[in-house]
């Protein structure tokens, strides 16, 4: 970007298999602007925000083609340069799905950084490729910005050994067969938050749901996760949009031998055609489930919510108590039929949700005296990047006198 004085900006990035999450931070982490390119590969759009929320111009988004990643990302640098053109981008921090055993903090991408993160396609085949392609374009758009790679997995590399492994045989875990669990930007965020509004919450046993359209629980004692519901895939635990959540292998085996199905033809399955989609039939977006009145729309909920039950019954165990209780993510964040129903079912757990301060979206949800706080905190995965980014960039030296 050009043009008059130039103000240190950090961007973010978060690669999926179509799409391009984006974000520009001032050094001092103030949101510049959020944005998205949808569709990349075909006809797509790209939509801006200002920090506000309000859409930037043009308003009803930019519809062109995107041949891949960094056509995406040339149309979004074009576009945050027209807006702040006296922007220079120092560093690019980046969401990478998986981390593998080794990388339990973020780290910045030098030497063969990017061919160890290839190596571990195989553990995310359908994330970690996209997310990899984001870092190629952003290396080739800012050869000279620090790139730092923030994991989903790193969070959770606290977890202990029964929390970390399957009763498969020893090599296994050794090649790296293990519980990682994901979504750990978006539970590191929320640790940060409870630290800096509820810190005698933060320093006791909390579990954090993370609700949207992928959905994940974590258990977290003195800020740090102790267990997770997904775990050596982004399909465990939680059913979601599309994912099916915990599936007992036999299911997989039986498709292969009578169903007759391949590797592809199961992902496809329980990626993108279960959970609330598949058991449904009707949609993958919890406001149209809400909506309806079919049996399908009505069974999905009560599966998603018994769900969220149980886990939060285990995850309570793993803890050996509870303190507290987050409801984040799209879902968690609005639904109050969904965080209504969980508590229903948890009373005697100590979880309880004042019909009222539901309605009002929390923060609080739990009745005053309650023995487990219930909150929902707006999560928020780009400043974690941000912050993380910043913490390893390399210090500008001081301008000469
Ligand atoms: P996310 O992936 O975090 O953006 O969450 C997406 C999910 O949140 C979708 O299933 C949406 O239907 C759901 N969602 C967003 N707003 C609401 C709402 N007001 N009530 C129920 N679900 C909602």
């Amino acid at each position: 970007m050009s043009g008059g004085r130039p103000e240190p900006a950090i961007l973010t990035l978060n690669a999926g298999s179509s799409s391009l999450k984006f974000g520009l931070f001032t050094a001092a982490l103030g949101v510049m602007a959020t944005g998205l390119v949808d569709r990349i590969g075909g006809e797509g759009s790209l939509v801006l925000r200002a920090a506000s929320g309000a859409p930037l111009v043009p308003p009803e988004g930019l519809h062109r083609d995107f041949a891949d990643h960094a056509a995406a990302l040339a149309t979004a640098l074009a576009a945050l340069g027209a807006l702040f053109p006296a922007c220079a981008i120092e560093a690019v921090g980046h969401r990478v799905v998986h981390g593998g055993p080794g990388h339990d903090r973020p780290i910045v991408i030098a030497g063969d950084t990017l061919d160890r993160l290839a190596a571990l396609e195989p553990f995310a085949p359908l994330h970690q490729p996209h997310n990899l392609a984001g870092i190629r374009a952003a290396i080739s758009a800012f050869p000279k910005a620090a790139q730092v790679a923030c994991f989903d997995t790193a969070f959770h590399r606290s977890h202990p050994f029964v929390n970390d492994t399957f009763a498969l045989p020893r090599a296994f875990y050794a090649k790296g067969v293990r519980r990682y669990g994901f979504h750990g930007l978006s539970y590191e965020f929320i640790a940060s938050a409870l630290a800096r509004d509820w810190p005698a919450l933060a320093r006791g046993r909390v579990i954090v749901a993370h609700l949207g359209n992928g959905a994940s629980m974590c258990a977290l004692r003195e800020g740090r996760s102790v267990a997770s519901t997904m775990g050596f895939s982004a399909l465990d635990g939680l059913p979601m949009g599309t994912r099916c959540g915990q599936l007992d292998p036999g299911v997989v085996l039986y498709l292969m031998t009578h169903e007759g199905m391949d590797a592809a033809a199961i992902s496809d399955l329980l990626y993108r055609r279960s959970g609330l989609l598949g058991m449904s039939g009707i949609s993958n977006d919890m406001r149209k489930l809400e909506e309806s009145d079919t049996p399908g729309a009505r069974e999905a909920i009560d599966y998603f919510v018994f769900r969220i039950q149980r886990e939060m019954g285990g995850l309570a165990a793993a803890l050996r108590g509870l303190d507290g209780v987050v409801f984040c993510g799209g879902i968690g964040e609005n639904s109050r039929l969904i965080r209504a129903r969980v508590a229903e079912g948890m009373g005697w757990l100590g979880v309880h949700v004042d019909p009222d301060r539901n309605a009002a979206n929390g923060p609080v949800l739990s009745p005053e005296g309650a023995p487990v706080t219930v909150l929902t905190i707006p999560t928020d995965e780009e400043i974690v990047i941000a912050r993380a980014t910043t913490a390893l960039m390399p210090r500008r030296k001081e301008a000469a006198p």
